[in-house]
């Protein structure tokens, strides 16, 4: 099928973007099925690109490439996952990366992990569920894992009229995997964690904290296995309290302390953030470095203003569990809320603290999650370290 843009649309799907909506098309030449490749052409007639379409969705087609001449097959597939494992070899993530991070490496709503030998993958719209097996065939070929999972237990799935679903895209396998990050070992559950099982995207982040923490009382809120606490013990921390409001992931956490040998510095409870910030502060609990990395808070841009609410609460509240000349680490991953309404909602809450802010590091996502400007989406993570004078 032929699809033709409308004549007056945004310069948005002109300058890179690659997705095009139900109201950014016109006419069409041609019928195609839900999921099937289809080309997009201007309003005038030029060559857009090709992608794929469901009708079901408000995407209404995700392009794949801008070439003509590219032949949407197999070999596609594997090109560019190819493509995708040499650049992350040449920036330096080669044992555990975001191996395919969606728009940013041209194949929309894929997402795959590479966890050591194992690989967790999401095919979260129609178009590219149905190339699953090329992709599958394509990780057999150029990295001969052990494992490879689906984690299509999404919602966002529904929205393209898919079902939600997990389970092994291989041979079975022992899903409970350690992973090696920053001379730390951390055991994953590829088939209970949350998302993947891992976040890789703040391996560099939990590396920033290493001045930081020597030999302070560090607050871990919002957990989940204990990844940034384990790391505050390795760098010197004095004593390390992770809390987060899964029991699984506190289990998991406390079984990461073992592993690395952190039992006795790091510990872990089961509770919910908002009522532990608020109760700790009351009872004069204090400590020097406080790390907050909550999930996102909305996917709705209609709550864009009560995830504000949401980020403003819990750092005004981390703020006063910090004592004077301590450090807030603080993350967002909320894709609607962008990096300068973040920051200045986390000043805002230092002000009505009565705390001045003193930026140590403004960071975002590891290099494996590439950031390209003119998809926005592609910026999700924002990560600021700050004394808390
Ligand atoms: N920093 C972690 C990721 C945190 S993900 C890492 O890098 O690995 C966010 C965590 O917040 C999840 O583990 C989730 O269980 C937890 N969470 C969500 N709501 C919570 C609440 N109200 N109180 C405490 N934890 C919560």
């Amino acid at each position: 099928m032929k699809c033709f843009l409308r004549k007056k649309i945004g310069e948005r799907v002109i300058s890179g973007h690659p997705w095009i909506f139900g109201n950014e098309l016109g006419d069409s030449e041609g019928a195609a099925e839900p999921g099937d490749i289809v080309e997009v052409y201007s309003y005038g007639g030029s060559f857009v690109g090709k992608g794929y379409y469901n009708p079901a969705s408000q995407i209404r087609v995700r392009l794949l490439t801008r070439d003509k001449n590219e032949v949407i097959d197999d070999q596609f597939f594997f090109n560019r996952i190819n493509e995708a494992w040499e650049y992350r070899k040449q920036i330096g993530y080669v044992e555990n990366c975001r191996l395919i991070f969606g728009e940013a490496d041209q194949l929309p709503a894929l997402i795959i992990d590479k966890f050591n030998d194992y690989f967790v993958l999401q095919t979260l719209a129609l178009g590219i569920e149905k190339w699953k097996g090329a992709i599958v065939a394509a990780l057999e070929k150029i990295f001969s894992p052990k494992g490879i999972y689906e984690r299509n237990d999404v919602p966002v799935r529904t929205l393209e009229g898919m079902e939600q679903i997990k389970g092994f895209l291989s041979a079975p396998f022992d899903t409970n995997i350690i992973l090696n990050e920053n001379g730390l070992k951390f055991h994953v559950d590829i088939e209970n964690g949350q998302k993947t099982g891992y976040f890789l995207d703040q391996q560099d982040n939990r590396r920033a904290i290493k001045e930081i923490v020597r030999g302070g009382d560090v607050l871990e809120v919002f957990c989940y296995t204990g990844t940034f606490a384990l790391h505050a013990a390795h760098y010197g921390a004095k004593s390390v309290m992770g809390v987060d409001i899964s029991e699984h992931a506190v289990a998991t956490a406390r079984r990461n302390a073992e592993l690395n040998g952190y039992a006795d510095i790091c510990k872990f409870e089961a509770m919910n953030a908002f009522d532990v910030l608020k109760q700790w502060a009351k009872e004069g609990k204090r400590y020097d470095t406080v790390m907050l990395d909550p999930p996102a808070f909305t996917k709705s841009r209609e709550n864009i203003q009560k995830a504000v609410t949401g980020y403003k609460e819990i750092n005004l509240r981390a703020m006063k569990l910090i004592k004077p000349g301590g450090f807030l680490v603080t993350a967002s991953c909320t894709n609607l809320v962008p990096p300068e309404m973040f920051l200045d909602t986390i000043y805002a809450a230092a002000k009505d603290a009565k705390r001045t802010l003193r930026q140590v590091e403004w960071r975002t996502q590891a290099s494996d999650h590439p950031i390209i400007r003119n998809i926005p989406s592609t910026q999700y993570l924002k990560f600021l370290i700050a004394q808390v004078v």
